[in-house]
């Protein structure tokens, strides 16, 4: 039997390194170093062994189930250990084409109760689904967590975290709560492109990071510093809603079975539709006195304004009858010409569900609200807005002025040749 082994934790100040081996038939799924690292903004060297490894063995636990392996550990969290059994049978329920079995064989299970101190903790990127939690659960006071999980072997300044954390430790301030930063190298320290993907992506109909393992690594990174200030729940805000079904590692089924010591976790507002969510935004924005920051764009320092993302948060904020520019969206020029151009190029790549789960949303919304709309001109364009039609339309132009040059210049440099050989 395939196994991974946590051969070794090092803890120092405020930071883990896990350090494994894995057997050879796994190897190619793991970058070479067999590396995982955790860096608080807190000191974590008190912290319990059983408690450390939880977050090694959720990143590591969908590979063993996948590929019925042993994962071998010391020291682990009883409330932990016992929920690992509830979340395979939920990613088992996900993705039914791929049989979730291996084993998780642990030296000691340790109980590490205790009497919880704070009522929350909320994940915080600053995007719409996280300001949305926070909005609902804000009267709890809950803590601030912020991750990155983008380094490789060692941190290195990313402009990028640097703007999510800045933002974050900003937002904290005005509301008076406290912040959690984290970084690792959670996104890079598996090999899943090519290797993981290549072998199972066909079967589970999903990406490994989307469909297995970004929801436990975010949630799990936390729970070291959860267990240490006695946090009694870690809420992750929805990504998605029932209005469309997916697949995805982030789902009320595997997250709301998460347990560490006395704590839990909660999938908040997965009832609610982006719209939805979009409207509690701007209702709690024109209540009070503080600045409004939507974060959508990922991996960006701040919103493009052009991608999909920001230009459906953009409408769904005219929807609402408020304007993009007081929620961090900065236009420069006119608001309404932008839209039109970022729109009629970028909905080539939309997607029927897309269309379906968010547009014909926004579009339904602007209809019901039309007396409320601040931005009319944007709005009398976009209410018969054509999704299908201006789709195939963008797609022929795109086609003529990117494909064809292409095939041409391909054409070209075949003829050259032919005719350099002839020669
Ligand atoms: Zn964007």
């Amino acid at each position: 039997m395939n196994h991974i082994v946590l051969d070794k934790m090092v803890v120092k100040d405020n930071r883990v390194d896990y350090f494994f081996s894995v057997s050879k038939n796994l190897q190619k799924y793991f970058k070479p170093a067999n590396h995982l690292f955790l860096q608080y903004n807190y000191d974590i060297s008190d912290l319990p062994p059983s408690i450390l490894a939880i977050p090694f063995v959720a990143n590591v636990v969908p590979l063993i189930w996948i590929t019925d392996s042993t994962l071998q550990i010391r020291d682990l969290d009883q409330s932990f250990y016992e929920c690992l059994g509830k979340i395979r049978d939920a990613y088992q329920a996900m993705f039914p084409n791929v049989t979730f079995e291996g084993r998780i064989a642990v030296d000691t299970v340790v109980n590490n109760s205790y009497t919880p101190e704070l009522e929350a903790a909320s994940l915080f990127s600053g995007g719409l689904d996280a300001l949305t939690t926070f909005i609902r659960i804000r009267d709890k006071k809950p803590i601030l967590i912020t991750e990155y999980g983008w380094h490789e072997e060692e941190i290195e300044h990313s402009d990028v975290w640097e703007a999510d954390k800045a933002n974050a430790i900003n937002f904290a301030g005005v509301h008076g709560l406290k912040n959690i930063l984290i970084q690792s190298n959670y996104g890079t320290f598996i090999n899943a492109g090519r290797t993981i993907d290549y072998d199972f992506n066909k079967r589970l109909g999903d990406s490994w990071w989307h469909g297995l393992h970004h929801g436990l690594a975010i949630i799990s990174a936390a729970i070291p510093l959860a267990f240490k200030l006695k946090i009694e729940c870690i809420y992750i805000a929805s990504s998605n809603s029932p209005l469309y079904q997916v697949p995805c590692a982030s789902d009320p089924t595997i997250d709301n079975e998460i347990r560490y010591g006395s704590g839990r976790v909660f999938h908040d507002a997965y009832e609610l539709s982006r719209q939805n969510k979009v409207k509690v935004v701007v209702d709690y924005y024109s209540g009070v006195k503080q600045p409004a920051n939507i974060r959508v764009c990922f991996k960006k320092e701040e919103n493009c304004c052009k991608c999909e993302k920001c230009l459906r948060t953009i409408m769904g904020i005219v929807a609402e009858g408020h304007n993009p520019a007081d929620y961090g969206f900065y236009i420069p020029h006119n608001l309404t010409q932008h839209i039109i151009a970022s729109l009629n190029d970028e909905v080539k790549f939309f997607t029927n569900t897309f269309i379906i789960i968010y547009w014909n949303i926004i579009q339904n919304r602007m209809k019901e609200n039309y007396d409320n709309i601040q931005l009319r001109e944007l709005a009398d364009w976009f209410l018969d807005y054509d999704f299908v039609a201006q789709r195939r339309r963008a797609l022929l132009i795109y086609r003529v002025t990117k494909f064809y040059p292409i095939l041409k210049r391909k054409i070209n440099t075949q003829l050259t040749r032919i005719f350099e050989q002839s020669n």
